[in-house]
């Protein structure tokens, strides 16, 4: 019987995981399909305290991981499947995607919330042969090329300042007259000579190239005058999204959940005795790193005071 299982090794759950490991629970991390998290995927990471500026998400977050192992923290490269209470209050048995089965005595969600996808024809057609959501990871893929950015905050801004250090040129669509962005990345992007931005620029359709096995554009539709053209491009990076899904549909007859599926949970306490949550998964919560480790802290504490009046 584990003590403490921790779904998710985000900034929430690495967090909890560093707590609750000094608090000697002896956690055992379930890293699912994402070790790291979303923040993992950021080219540049500017408002999280105490790292040195440039450093990407990727940096940020294997320097949390290493923190967490190095305290003896326990991770598993899978995914929970399936949470049931065992009798008599004494935990629950969670089912892994492998089929095996583990018994704790509690349990932290902290699985996050991906990202919408943005729905547009030829996306999904053209996903992994020209359409990413991963700048960092993929943008090599399009050395030399023209690329394109589909977004209008400050995800979208530093895709492209990222992606115009490698491709030839980057257009930025954005279907709103500006960015919502800080004034510090705007300062920073704007004035790159091989980014141009495209605003009040609808995408209608991500088009094939001649040959049809690619992506070799972007036809968009100019909001000002109506006017339909192609932007030629081999690469298109999906910086927008239609909000955030926390995938928690199978917790439903767990816990309660808001009318987004979000978890309810007040300083890391679900409707379930021994259920935490903490992080992007959260009803009500900012969608940052800051805040997420922030709640994984506040959920060890309720994890650590709840298995002491447990003994
Ligand atoms: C491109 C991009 C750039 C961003 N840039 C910034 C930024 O500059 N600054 C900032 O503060 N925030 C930024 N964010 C937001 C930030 O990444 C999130 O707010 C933060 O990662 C949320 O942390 P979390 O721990 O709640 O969840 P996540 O980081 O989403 O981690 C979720 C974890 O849960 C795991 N998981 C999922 N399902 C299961 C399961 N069933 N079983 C086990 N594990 C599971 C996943 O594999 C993953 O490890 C950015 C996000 C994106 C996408």
């Amino acid at each position: 019987m584990e003590k403490i299982i921790i779904l998710g090794s985000g900034p929430a759950g690495l967090t909890a995981a560093i707590y609750t490991a000094r608090a000697g629970l002896s956690p055992l991390v379930l890293e699912g399909g994402s070790p790291m998290g979303l923040l993992a995927q950021a080219a540049r990471v500017d408002n999280y305290p105490g790292i040195s500026v440039g450093t990407s998400g990727f940096e940020l977050m294997l320097a949390m991981h290493t923190q967490a192992e190095a305290l003896g923290v326990r991770f598993e490269y899978e995914e929970a499947v399936a949470i049931t209470p065992l009798p008599n209050d004494e935990g629950f048995s969670l089912r892994l995607s492998s089929g095996e089965e583990l018994q704790t005595e509690a349990i932290l969600l902290a699985m996050g919330a991906s990202p919408k996808p943005l729905d547009i024809p030829g996306k999904k057609e053209f996903e992994g042969r020209g359409v990413s959501h991963c700048a960092v990871c993929d943008g090599m893929f399009f050395k030399g090329k023209e690329v394109a950015v589909i977004g209008d905050g400050e995800a979208a801004l530093i895709d492209a300042e990222y992606l115009a250090g490698v491709c030839e040129k980057v257009w930025l669509i954005n279907k709103h007259s500006e960015f919502t962005a800080p004034p510090a990345i705007l300062e920073r992007v704007v004035p790159l000579k091989n980014v141009a931005e495209c605003n009040q620029t609808l995408p209608l359709q991500i088009l094939p190239s001649e040959q049809g096995k690619s992506v070799g554009g972007v036809l968009v539709r100019n909001l000002n005058t109506s006017e339909e053209y192609t932007i030629p491009v081999a690469g298109v990076f999906i910086a927008k999204g239609g909000g955030r899904n926390p995938n928690t549909l199978w917790l439903k007859d767990l816990v309660d959940l808001d009318e987004n599926g979000f978890v309810i949970a007040k300083d890391g306490i679900t409707s379930q005795k021994g259920i935490f949550a903490a992080g992007d998964l959260v009803s009500g919560t900012i969608k940052q790193a800051i805040t997420a480790a922030a709640a994984g802290c506040t959920a060890a504490f309720a994890i650590g005071k709840f298995l002491k009046n447990k003994a």
